[in-house]
């Protein structure tokens, strides 16, 4: 599956591969891995072999559905790296360099090699799988291309920076389709598949539907391991054994992708009114305090919002009441659930909460994660996870430090007093009491903080070292909350440290 950049290659052969029990396998994703990386230890295009060497520390991993998303630096996660702005823009830079596609060729027909799979990039039908038995090339005009892109990153036609996602796509196609080595180009037996105002399950429909359709006649003698090795099949069964027809594969249960919610930048009238009637309604029910640092709450830039959770109302608590006080909205994670309700759905979608698929790998949640604090925008999350079962700090998930760490984005601790008692777990309603308070904490950086309290790790970290520095990352930050509530409510941070 080839196509120039955005043409939705990677979604729809997601799923296309998903629903027809097929690996996916992005190649994007390597070429992006050098460029960053060259980025990072500042290797020139210029400099093939230095570009070549990379290669080997770079990893795309399968996750659980078999698709190849996760990509690794010397065992190091980068999948969120890889896609940021500045990659996008390094990244066909770096892709011109024979040397590299040579190097890059063979790991792609390596995995290939293994068995079934959908594989995307620019050269797959013309360079990497000749042989393919199926070959679709993905287009969309370069202004529709750029307008998807830009509601990826919850930019509005009218902001400058959507012009510049569309400058920079034009200039990646031009350097794409003009070098000398395996360019973008479209297959003479491709199937050409225009997605200009093709909704994105029809699309995934015709994609299933061609799969499908080279099932039968995809059923060759010849197993992966029959195949010449510099020429396996991109559509071919994953081991001797599987079924005649591709079509008749079952696949796995599982649920349609989920729309992405466009990162909440600034404060919409949708968000201005919801807050309001979150505020009017939360009156009926008790009297919220605002309390602590709010004038030190950076204005500008990233910055990821910690707070305790005890309670269905604690979002209310914080996004409701603090979003027009600030300026500026917080994006939240969500589970997809909530997207099962039209009207509570609907808000979600206007309201910064971004879908996240529990049942599912982490990585696309992550990545969200990541491109809101890239961008600069307001991360708010619960470090640990679910609500405490009785209004005490519960032991944190690691994400929130891992996070911090990767951003270096300012951290706001919240403690949120009494919301256990306003809306217990368990309960359908809330009940009435004469007052909730919501402690704003000083904003710090999580590397700072440490090195202030000797935690920090000099030197070249080490896999181990990573470790030890998120640990101390997350008890710090869940000390930050439990400074800022009550003494029932401290929990496990609230005993003095033993070292
Ligand atoms: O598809 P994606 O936008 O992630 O790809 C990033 C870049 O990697 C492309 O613009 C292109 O320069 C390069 N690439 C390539 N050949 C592939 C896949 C990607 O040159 N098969």
């Amino acid at each position: 599956m080839d196509g120039p950049g955005s043409s939705g290659k990677s979604s729809v052969g997601a799923e296309a591969a998903a629903r027809t029990g097929l690996r996916f396998c992005d190649t994007g994703l390597f070429y992006r891995a050098v460029a960053y990386a060259a980025g990072q230890r500042a290797i020139a295009e210029t400099d093939a072999a230095g570009l070549v060497a990379l290669v080997d520390a770079i990893r795309v991993e399968a996750d659980d559905r078999g698709r190849y998303a996760v990509v690794t630096l010397d065992g190091r996660d980068v999948t969120a790296e890889v896609q940021t702005p500045a990659v996008d823009e390094a990244v066909s830079g770096y892709a011109r360099v024979p040397e590299l596609r040579a190097a890059l060729l063979a790991r792609q027909r390596e995995i290939a090699g293994r068995g079934a799979v959908v594989m995307a990039g620019r050269d797959i039908g013309t360079v990497v799988l000749p042989d393919a038995d199926l070959k679709i090339y993905l287009d969309a005009s370069v202004e529709e291309r750029a307008r998807r892109r830009a509601e990826e990153r919850g930019i509005g036609p009218e902001d400058d920076a959507a012009g510049e996602i569309l400058a920079q796509l034009r200039e990646r196609d031009a350097v794409d389709a003009s070098r000398p080595v395996a360019p973008l180009r479209r297959a003479d037996d491709a199937i050409v598949i225009h997605t200009d105002g093709l909704a994105f399950e029809a699309t995934v429909g015709r994609v299933v539907a061609a799969i499908e359709s080279v099932g039968g006649d995809a059923a060759p003698a010849t197993t992966p391991a029959d195949r010449a090795p510099d020429a396996p099949s991109a559509v071919a069964p994953s081991s001797p054994a599987a079924p005649a027809s591709l079509g008749a594969r079952p696949s796995p249960p599982r649920r349609p992708p989920i729309a992405q919610t466009p990162i909440a930048t600034r404060i919409t009238w949708i968000i201005r009114i919801a807050s309001f009637v979150m505020r009017l309604v939360t009156r009926l029910f008790t009297r919220v305090v605002i309390e602590g640092d709010l004038a030190s709450f950076p204005r500008t830039g990233a910055v990821l919002v910690a707070a305790n959770h005890a309670s269905n109302a604690d979002p209310v608590l914080t996004g409701g009441f603090l979003n027009t006080r600030l300026g500026r909205p917080m994006n939240w994670m969500g589970k997809r659930e909530v997207f099962d309700w039209p009207i509570i759905s609907w808000l979600a979608r206007h309201g910064g909460v971004h879908p996240v698929d529990r049942g599912a790998a982490d990585v696309d949640a992550f990545r969200t994660a990541m491109r809101i604090l890239d961008e600069g925008h307001i991360l708010a999350v619960f470090p640990e996870g679910t609500r405490s079962p009785d209004g005490r700090l519960q032991p944190a998930k690691d994400g929130v430090a891992v996070l911090a760490a990767r951003s270096n984005a300012w951290i706001v601790p919240i403690g949120i007093a009494d919301s256990d008692r306003l809306w217990p777990r368990g309960k359908r309603m809330p009940r009435r009491i004469p007052r909730v308070t919501v402690r704003i904490g000083t904003p710090f950086r999580m590397q700072d903080a440490l090195r202030e309290e000797g935690s920090a790790e000099e030197g070249a970290p080490s896999t181990a070292s990573r470790r030890r520095t998120t640990a101390a990352g997350t008890d710090l930050i869940m000390r930050r909350i439990a400074e800022l509530l009550p003494e029932r409510q401290r929990g496990v941070y609230g005993e003095p440290r033993s070292d």
